[in-house]
């Protein structure tokens, strides 16, 4: 199985690599984001509490979104493999997805990183919220408060996965293809 964790700040591409990735090694993807946006879209209690967070920028709890992780690989069982997006993002994530994958006779392969500056990150979310009516993107506050989660608890992930010798990082400034070029020769060596 072909297991990646795509990394990096808010606004750093890991949502737009990730679709061409699926497409190329025909792998599930699983964004966290996206399936706590869709609990709020339905409606749901877990999508009604989790919005009261994110709409301040702040991090949903870990036994949230492990839940969520642990449902949809049990959903997913005949997959190729995963990629992960936006998951983990707290030390005790990225142990419980390990325990996670043990549990299913697999392993994460690797985590690639995209690089990013925060005062680009800044520009993309802005230019995103304009049109993605996300309204964690619509307000500087909250993205500084966004980049300010993921240095704390976030960024510690990735020192996680270099112990293991399993980190990846690359240039996440360049052209979509560029970005996927250099993605995709990690992703081939693994
Ligand atoms: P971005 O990468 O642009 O910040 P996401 O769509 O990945 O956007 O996440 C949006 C929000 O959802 C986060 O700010 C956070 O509140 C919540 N969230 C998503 N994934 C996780 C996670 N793994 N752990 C905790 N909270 C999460």
């Amino acid at each position: 199985m072909l297991n990646l964790v795509l990394f990096g700040p808010p606004g750093a591409g890991k949502g737009t690599q990730s679709q061409k990735l699926i497409e190329k090694y025909q792998l599930v993807h699983l964004s966290t984001g996206d399936i706590l946006r869709s609990e709020i879209a339905n409606g749901t209690e877990l999508g009604l509490e989790a919005k009261k967070l994110m709409d301040q920028g702040i991090l949903v709890p870990d036994e949230v979104v492990i839940g969520m992780i642990s449902n949809k690989l049990d959903s997913n069982k005949e997959a190729n493999g995963f990629i992960f997006d936006g998951f983990p993002r707290t030390v005790a994530q990225a142990e419980a997805l390990d325990a996670l994958m043990i549990s299913k006779n697999t392993a994460i392969s690797g985590m690639v990183a995209l690089d990013v500056d925060s005062e680009e990150l800044q520009n993309r979310l802005l230019l995103r919220g304009k049109d993605s009516g996300r309204p964690d993107d619509a307000n500087p506050d909250i993205i500084r408060r966004r980049i300010e989660e993921y240095n704390n608890k976030t960024a510690p992930v990735a020192n996680f996965y270099k112990a293991q010798g399993k980190y990846y990082s690359i240039d996440g400034i360049g052209s979509i293809d560029e970005i996927f070029t250099e993605i995709s020769k990690i992703v081939d060596g693994l």
